[in-house]
């Protein structure tokens, strides 16, 4: 009996070692987060760019606010989620983070440099979860209210060393064979900005049996058995974008219509795996724009809700992961300059974006609009009433005014910088006098350090609770999906 323990003893030494040796790659990871529940088949990622809590809960309280009900009556879907998480945000290079390090922990599980796609800090390419769910059988969606290869959806499957190689990116998409890419377009198709252009990306996609959709009529005609498509809003914006919902027509889809669309045509026996993103939340977050930003987190929220609606149907199989990139703009409800009140409700006389009133304030550089002329569209697009305005305001935007007439360039180490950002002045303080005068306070007009949260529903949710880095969603994702690294990036 001795004989024979000693014997084992000894086997499972040998097999411990033959283990560390032969099997060095196995993402030892994973391990951490052991999960033993059912693997959901149907996954969705969702990504606030730029949305940290007070994304969230200003878009909460500014519902309440403009309904006239309690603030437990409007919680916005992701609120509800029964695990909620803090989630910090830093790139092993500077420690506030940026969206292509942020989305590269997200979707590989690896925390890197600044501005690297689905690479390590040692510039090896790291599959994504979204690389493995593919080759697992799963089908795969990207959707993104910004362009298809910005940097969110660009590190789910391209492998670059700059988020800026927007040709590259766009052939990285190419070759992914994701079966479905929506939302915004291409930055540089033609290759115009690349060093090493490889032909129209467009062309190459139509090669590789891509379908590529514009119009809403032939995109609501898509069914499923199309194949793989890349479908894009009518109209886009500035950066290849889809327009701020605030700007937005009928004619324009949103990020819900996006989502809906891909869940038809990817429900398949064996599952998908979608990451949906809302991209303009930190674009108007980097301008201080409290209304454009809450409206891009409701419709971000909408197009959650439509996967909870899906999860109906499916309520033992989907996985459903809200989270944030990063902060953005250090926002905060409460502001020095109104102490202790709020008004949110008056963020409602907002009619247009930042973006769209900088046309109009070119618009009036070109005229020579005079300043009581420009403040009566100024009372158009913010609601702000000549009675609401102090006189400091009145101060502060005339000379705002005169700034943006003058034609002045603004470089982000002027020194306006810390006044306007990167904004037409006259347009930031427009909305920055319709801010503060809501109880809307804001300290940067960048990305913060502030952890944002992780929201779960549905099946391995549990394991989502606790405080961790943003690289864990990708691993506790894995862990759950049971993914393997079965295979080398594409590139
Ligand atoms: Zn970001």
């Amino acid at each position: 009996m001795k004989r024979i323990l000693k014997i084992s003893a000894r086997a499972w030494v040998l097999v411990w070692v033959l283990y560390s040796v032969l099997l060095p790659q196995h993402p030892a990871r994973a391990e951490v987060f052991p999960y033993k529940g059912p693997q959901p088949r149907f996954v969705f990622l969702f990504i606030g760019d730029g949305m940290g809590l007070a994304q969230r809960a200003a878009a909460e309280s500014y519902l309440a606010a403009i309904q006239g009900r309690d603030l437990e009556q409007v919680r916005l879907e992701m609120n509800r989620f029964p695990n909620q998480a803090l989630t910090t945000t830093r790139a092993v290079d500077r420690f506030i983070g940026g969206s292509a390090a942020a989305a590269t922990a997200l979707a590989t599980g690896f925390n890197t440099r600044i501005g690297y796609l689905a690479l390590d800090p040692d510039h090896k390419p790291r599959a994504t979860i979204a690389e493995m769910a593919r080759d697992q059988g799963l089908k795969v969606g990207i959707v993104s209210t910004v362009s298809l290869d910005h940097a969110t959806p660009a590190a789910f499957y391209a492998h670059e060393s700059s988020r800026g190689m927007y040709h590259e990116i766009g052939h990285d998409l190419v070759q992914s064979r994701f079966d479905f890419l929506a939302g915004g377009g291409f930055l540089d198709p033609a290759g115009v900005r690349s060093s090493n252009p490889r032909g129209d990306v467009r062309d190459a996609a139509r090669q590789a049996g891509y379908a590529i959709v514009r119009d809403k009529k032939s995109f609501t005609g898509l069914r499923p058995g199309r194949g793989r498509v890349i479908a894009m809003n009518h109209r886009l914006t500035e950066r290849g974008a889809i327009p701020y919902l605030i700007d937005r027509t009928s004619d324009d889809l949103s990020l819900a219509e996006f989502t809906r669309k891909g869940i038809e045509l990817l429900e398949n026996p064996k599952g998908f795996f979608m990451m949906i993103e809302g991209g303009k939340i930190d674009w108007a977050c980097h301008a201080n724009d409290a209304r454009t930003a809450i409206d891009e987190v409701l419709d971000f929220d909408l197009a959650v809700k439509v996967a909870v609606r899906f999860m109906e149907k499916h309520p033992h199989d989907t996985l459903i992961v809200v989270t944030g990139d990063h902060e953005t703009g250090g926002m905060s409800l409460g502001s020095a300059s109104t102490r202790t009140q709020t008004r949110f409700e008056i963020l409602q006389g907002q009619a247009v974006s930042f973006k769209a009133f900088e046309e109009d304030v070119r618009g009036f550089r070109r005229m020579g609009t005079s300043f009581e002329d420009a403040m009566q569209l100024v009372r158009q697009r913010f609601g702000l009433d000549g009675g609401d305005l102090s006189e400091t305001d009145r101060a502060e935007l005339r000379e705002a005014f005169q700034k943006s007439m003058d034609g002045e360039k603004h470089h982000s180490n002027g020194p306006d910088y810390l006044r306007y950002g990167e904004c037409e002045p006259f347009c930031a303080m427009a909305v920055r006098v319709l801010n503060h005068q809501a109880g809307i306070g804001w300290t940067s007009y960048n990305h913060t350090g502030i952890p944002v949260v992780t929201s779960a529903l549905g099946t391995g949710a549990g394991l989502f609770n606790g405080y961790y880095p943003n690289k864990d969603v990708a691993w506790k994702i894995m862990s759950i999906m049971g993914l393997k690294k079965a295979s080398r990036p594409a590139r």
